[in-house]
């Protein structure tokens, strides 16, 4: 139930900034709405993702709506801003000690291969 509701919030929130860019799309140049299009993409593979692993632990593990509200909080406050954010410290190459985007599983300057990438930045 709260997951629901915690579900339908994001729902209405992203349905709110979709009429927005609708409105605004005219303005844009065709690099912005790739950005857009990348990022409407990157939500629904998210979404799934999430929803799917919400299936698996309820179903077959038994976890419940408040299990996982409480853990969207705790990880929520991990660094210290209740702000429905999760912000993880960027990953360094540890060949040339440059900054590695999210999404990339090696070095974007050497192409030393940097671990650690999250599933959910894919
Ligand atoms: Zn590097």
């Amino acid at each position: 139930m709260a997951w629901n509701m915690y579900q339908e919030l994001n729902i209405q929130r992203s349905r709110g900034q979709a009429a927005v860019d609708i409105q605004n799309r005219d303005n844009l140049s065709g690099r912005q709405q790739d950005r857009i299009d990348d990022l409407e993409e990157r939500v629904d593979r998210l979404l799934l993702l999430t929803e799917s692993m919400w299936e698996l632990l309820s179903k077959h593990l038994g976890f419940t709506d408040e299990h996982l509200v409480h853990m969207v909080r705790t990880l929520d406050l991990s660094d210290g801003q209740l702000d429905n954010k999760v912000n993880r410290p960027a990953r360094k190459c540890q060949n040339c000690q440059s900054a590695v985007p999210k999404d990339r599983a090696t070095c974007q300057f050497c192409g030393t291969e940097v671990p650690g990438a999250n599933l959910f930045d894919a």
